[in-house]
């Protein structure tokens, strides 16, 4: 028989350095698709060249040449209101240019495959916040993507991980230290879910801090060398070229113990080795701040009554260095586990998108057999306990599915992987406390595991109020009460109260967030039942014209 392909889902990884893409194939394993230059990786840099926008290694190249045309480490600035790029005139957003770096991977995918890119699983950090989330959903949307979810890398690691072996349960500590940032999460994987217990980072430390380390050292050996106290760095070329050697001495670090470097800069040219042990010495408190931030997330996993983990897991590029593997060792007593550093993110995408349209399948079949409605893909696996669908039914739907595409009859069985997921951020309001003073009270204390659904009562401040502003929060504390520098206001919505209500009415606001990570708040007077519904997309992020816009012009641009 022949064998009928089930809808391809693809999973990327939109890294801050390099993306990828990758599928499952035939045979029900995860690849990575090459890009036209037949690398496994894409630089997610974009060049504005005059008519063209070029994408990876080529622009990455040219940020040598034309350092005022080219966007590096755009994935920093997703989700900021005021971040704005200029060229020719047109002003670009970070989902756009991000945009950019997925049509590229979707070109050559397409190139590769002879098939279209639409259905995409896109992974992001395990810290990002609602906006960075949404920015980054609207990224795929703009280049075109039916955007089936985001994910969390950390998760899209732990489950490229948990498919090598499904016989045990086990709780995994992922490492994940890329180009532009370093998450750590705990993780417990079985057969059937993936659930996140804790997880935390900086979203401002990654292997280009390290390469800065080495910059700042080859500019003040060059000082020194040549006796000027100019700041190259202000010349923007020798900027460039001392970016592009430190990342290539990092990782040549990586193989020997030293390495020579040149630099270069007003027609003088200086030479010099560097050695592994300096390195190492120049960076030791990055490390080091990782290592704090693994110690703390640890000791709120053990709160939630975690107290030990099976294995420590290194994913992400910057993993690759000697020292971060020998410092873990050292600190917890353990021998980390390199796993697919560059590859594993965007491949447990694939494998879960994979399961999704296994998943999408299997309800189509189930549906038209038994005319039952399953309203959401998760339901499944619920009604199938609760035999609303019979195991008979299951099985015979898994075994057509089995035999027509080709996968193997326990792959199809085991498509319902359910993801739990915990909040990255707590999520609060603007109250008074009893002493009058302004704090943010949070609902939602981050590393709680969604979706979750919160109540409060606050009350009115004053006789006859009419209106209460509701000023949502985000922060990254575990504290319940927190003073409102620790947190950033990501949208307000007023409550119109009826007239003359009493001082101290009750107002109820009710906080729930979804399985992405979406915020969705209510808030009622509860006497008279006027109630606000809020879905927090916030300003902060590409919406209306300016996304039609965009989504125009990336279709339009021809991407090389
Ligand atoms: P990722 O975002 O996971 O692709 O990680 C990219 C980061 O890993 C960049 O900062 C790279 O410079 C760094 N990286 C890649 N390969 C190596 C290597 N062999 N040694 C050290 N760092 C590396």
């Amino acid at each position: 028989m022949n064998k009928k392909p089930i809808k391809r889902i693809f999973g990327i990884d939109l890294g801050t350095t390099y993306s990828s893409i990758s599928y499952v194939d035939e045979f029900g394993k995860a690849v990575i698709i090459p890009n036209s230059e037949n690398e496994r990786v894409t630089p997610s840099v974009v060049f504005f060249d005059e008519e063209n926008i070029v994408v990876g290694e080529v622009a990455k190249e040219s940020s040598k040449l034309y350092p005022n045309e080219v966007v590096s480490f755009i994935k920093r600035s997703m989700g900021e209101p005021n971040f704005l790029f200029e060229f020719g005139g047109q002003h670009y957003r970070p989902e756009e240019i991000s945009a950019y770096v997925l049509k590229k991977l979707a070109q050559d995918a397409r190139q590769y495959l002879g098939e279209e890119v639409i259905d995409v699983v896109i992974t992001c950090p395990a810290y990002f916040g609602i906006n960075e989330r949404e920015a980054t959903r609207k990224a795929g949307e703009i280049a075109g993507f039916n955007v089936r979810q985001i994910i969390n890398e950390p998760t899209a690691a732990a489950i490229a991980y948990g498919s090598l072996d499904t016989s045990r349960k086990k709780t995994v500590l992922v490492y994940d230290l890329g180009g532009g940032t370093f998450d750590v999460t705990m993780i417990h994987i079985s057969k059937e879910a993936v659930e996140v217990v804790c997880t935390g980072g900086d979203h401002n430390l990654g292997g280009k801090d390290w390469d800065d380390r080495i910059v700042s050292y080859l500019v003040e050996k060059f000082q020194e060398e040549t006796s000027t106290k100019e700041d190259i760095l202000d010349d923007p070329d020798t900027w460039q070229d001392l970016q592009l050697s430190a990342e290539k001495a990092k990782k040549s670090l990586s193989q020997r113990t030293k390495t020579p470097v040149a630099i270069t800069h007003g027609g003088q040219r200086i030479k010099l080795m560097l050695e592994r042990e300096k390195f190492e010495e120049l960076t030791e408190d990055l490390i080091y701040r990782t290592i704090d931030f693994t110690r703390e997330m640890l000791t709120e996993a053990k709160g939630k009554g975690y107290q030990k983990f099976d294995e420590f897991i290194l994913v992400g590029g910057a993993t690759r260095m000697p020292q971060v593997a020998t410092r873990i060792a050292k600190e917890f007593k353990v021998t980390p586990k390199i796993f697919d550093p560059d590859e594993a993110v965007a491949k447990g995408a694939a494998i879960y998108g994979w399961k999704l349209a296994l998943n999408d399948d299997l309800i189509r079949r189930i549906s038209e057999k038994t005319q039952k409605t399953i309203e959401r893909p998760e339901n499944l696996s619920e009604m199938i306990v609760t035999k609303e669908i019979s195991d008979d039914d299951f099985r015979q739907a898994a075994r057509e599915l089995a035999d027509e595409s080709g996968y193997t009859l326990p792959s199809v069985e085991n498509a319902m992987l359910t993801v739990k997921n915990v909040t990255s951020k707590s999520f609060g309001v603007v109250a008074h406390n009893p002493n009058n003073e302004e704090i943010v009270f949070n609902l939602v204390l981050r590393n709680t595991g969604v979706p979750v659904n919160i109540k409060k009562i606050f009350y009115t401040a004053g006789e006859n109020q009419k209106t209460v502003l509701i000023r949502i929060m985000e922060s990254e504390t575990s504290k319940v009460e927190i003073p409102l520098d620790n947190a950033i206001e990501i949208k307000k919505a007023v409550l119109h109260l009826p007239p003359d209500l009493p001082e101290d009415s009750p107002i109820q606001i009710v906080y729930e967030l979804n399985e992405e990570g979406r915020l969705h708040i209510t808030a009622e007077e509860t006497t008279n039942a006027q109630k606000i519904n809020v879905v927090v997309d916030t300003a902060s992020v590409i919406s209306g014209d300016e996304f039609e816009e965009a989504k125009i012009r990336t279709q339009k641009h021809m991407v090389m």
